[in-house]
Formats: structure tokens, C-alpha cells, sequence
């Protein structure tokens, strides 16, 4: 295990539950993403501090099949180790993911200029609902990118993955 900071690895920061992709993916961020995972790590570690609870990455880096094989955006900042997707273990019910997406939002808690979108995202199926956050950094690569006209970190929430709005 590579630690990056007291309570993120990089295995973590890389992880993914396909089990066909770990291994490559895995060889591909160690070798091209190494800053942004740490940079990464850095941002998750407030939060973790914060909450006082495990903080769970359910995805972090993909690289192209893997983000094939979940069906992310195409240029989805997860293909650039720039976002993760995180819970926090210790089921309290939504409320407290959402208290921790407040805590994103809240400037005085929050350094929200390191960041270009933290989204709420909620799925609903048999077994009953579930969510997580997605939590994205700016890079240089993504301030030059021509996809984004960047006004600011944006602060989104989602239930389908494909509408999202604005969280007032
Ligand atoms: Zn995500």
C-alpha cells in the first residue's frame, strides 16, 4: 500500500469493484496520475477529519475501458485522477452525506476553490436508495480544457445521473 496521506492510499484512490479493470487501471494511475491522486488525497483528508468516520471511495480514478465499463462521461474528470466518488461508512441515514455536502459548500469549512464540482447524486432501486458525492478538482489540464467554461465551482445534485441541478 502507498500511503498518500494519514488516512488515503493510492490502492484506494484507484479502486473500483470491476474486477476486470483493477489491475490495469491500478498500473496506469501509478504511472501518469501520481500529483492529482496526491492532490486528491488532500482534499478527501479535511473531509475525513471532519466527520470523524471512515470515508469510503467507491470510485476514484478510471482509465478509459474501465470508464467505458461504467458508463461514465466521456471526459469525466475521473479519467484524469482529477474526481472521486466517496461515502461515509456509519449509516446515518441521507442526512448525513448531505451534511457533509454542506460542509463542502460552506467557505469558512471548505477550501471551494480547489475544487470545480462537488455533486450529490442519488439512485433509487429495489433494495431502496442510495448516494454518494463526486467531488472534482481544478487541474491545469482542466483550466485548459475547451470543454469547460469555468465560472466557479458549481455545487450539484442529481437522482438520475442524467438531470442535474443546481443545489440552492
Ligand atoms: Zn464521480
Amino acid at each position: 500500500m502507498t500511503q498518500l496521506t494519514k488516512n488515503f492510499s493510492l490502492e484506494e484512490l484507484a479502486f473500483t469493484d470491476k474486477k476486470k479493470y483493477q489491475q490495469k487501471n491500478l498500473e496506469i494511475v501509478t504511472r501518469k496520475h501520481r500529483v492529482n491522486l496526491t492532490l486528491l488525497a488532500h482534499l478527501l483528508q479535511p473531509i475525513r477529519d471532519l466527520v470523524k468516520r471512515p470515508v469510503v471511495v467507491t470510485s476514484g480514478y478510471r482509465y478509459y475501458w474501465l470508464n467505458r465499463a461504467v458508463r461514465g462521461a466521456k471526459h469525466s474528470q475521473h479519467r484524469y485522477a482529477e474526481a472521486v466518488d466517496f461515502v461515509v461508512r456509519g449509516d446515518h441515514g441521507p442526512e448525513q452525506l448531505e451534511r457533509v455536502f454542506l460542509n463542502i459548500k460552506d467557505e469558512r469549512v471548505f477550501d471551494i476553490n480547489l475544487i470545480s464540482q462537488c455533486i450529490i447524486e442519488t439512485r433509487s432501486g429495489k433494495k431502496g436508495d442510495w448516494q454518494w458525492i463526486h467531488l472534482a478538482m481544478i487541474t491545469d489540464r482542466f483550466r485548459k480544457s475547451k470543454k469547460y467554461r469555468f465560472e466557479g465551482p458549481q455545487f450539484l445534485w442529481t437522482i438520475n445521473g442524467r438531470d442535474y441541478q443546481i443545489w440552492e
